[in-house]
């Protein structure tokens, strides 16, 4: 059975009076979540600590949107998987496609932190996608495939998420047909060992979407920049029909 995922990735947003502001609105809507849908919140290292005390005992799951491959050392900037699983999280975003443009992530990089990540007991969420530029070219299946083949060499595929995100959606309202996230999700799944990976699909979910796509047979959630902001929102979008 593949687990159905519903994460908001906050990205650069909210301050820990702003996430505990966002948790009041937000948790009493999870009443109607029905049974064996997951909502998950990948928010700034920032908030990680306020978040866990505040979560603990809900059905929310908390992520972090990065993890470092060593254990600890001289790298500016960057966070350990001791020091997440400390705070008691369960997920960590890796390669999101904002990390590999403007940080210089690469397929070498994103392998070494999802191995990290389940080294710590962590469930990474993989992101891969292509720009409109290589989709324009029909290159599409070959960048996907080639950042799943080198993102995953050596990858447990028992403890993984993946995150079909086409990059041109990402932000700019334009969705991608549910239909056509569809069938790019079945590609990625031909290309696994183990067929019950949770695929999501992100770029632009918004509530007057995510009926559609998630009533598509290969999608198996979302994860939401935009419109996990506010709680109203991402009520709705975990709360789909
Ligand atoms: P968006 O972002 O929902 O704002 O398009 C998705 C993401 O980057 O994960």
């Amino acid at each position: 059975m593949r687990k159905i995922i519903i994460a908001g990735n906050w990205k650069m947003h909210k301050t820990q009076r702003e996430s505990l502001e966002f948790l009041q609105d937000f948790l009493p809507h999870l009443e109607e979540t029905p049974e064996g849908r997951e909502a998950v919140l990948c928010v700034p290292f920032t908030t990680l600590n306020v978040m866990s005390k505040n979560l603990h005992g809900s059905r929310v799951k908390l992520g972090a949107q990065n993890i470092h491959w060593e254990e600890q050392g001289a790298f500016t900037g960057e966070v350990s998987g001791e020091m997440l699983t400390e705070i008691g999280l369960n997920y960590v975003i890796v390669g999101h496609s904002e990390r590999r443009q403007f940080f210089g992530e690469t397929d070498e990089t994103v392998n070494k932190r999802l191995l990290a990540a389940q080294r710590h007991g962590l469930i990474p969420i993989l992101c891969v996608g292509e720009s409109k530029a290589q989709r324009d070219a029909g290159e599409t299946e070959q960048v996907i495939f080639g950042q799943l083949k080198k993102g995953l060499v050596d990858v447990d595929q028992s403890n993984l998420v993946i995150a079909y995100e086409p990059i041109w959606a990402i932000g700019t309202g334009d969705t991608c047909e549910a239909s056509e996230a569809n069938r790019v999700i079945g590609l990625i799944r031909s290309q696994l060992t183990n067929k019950d990976v949770t695929i999501q699909y992100g770029g632009s979910v918004k509530p007057d979407n995510v009926d559609e796509i998630m009533a598509q047979s290969e999608i198996d959630g979302a994860l939401v920049g935009g419109a996990s902001l506010t709680a109203d929102s991402f009520a709705r979008l975990v709360n789909y029909q």
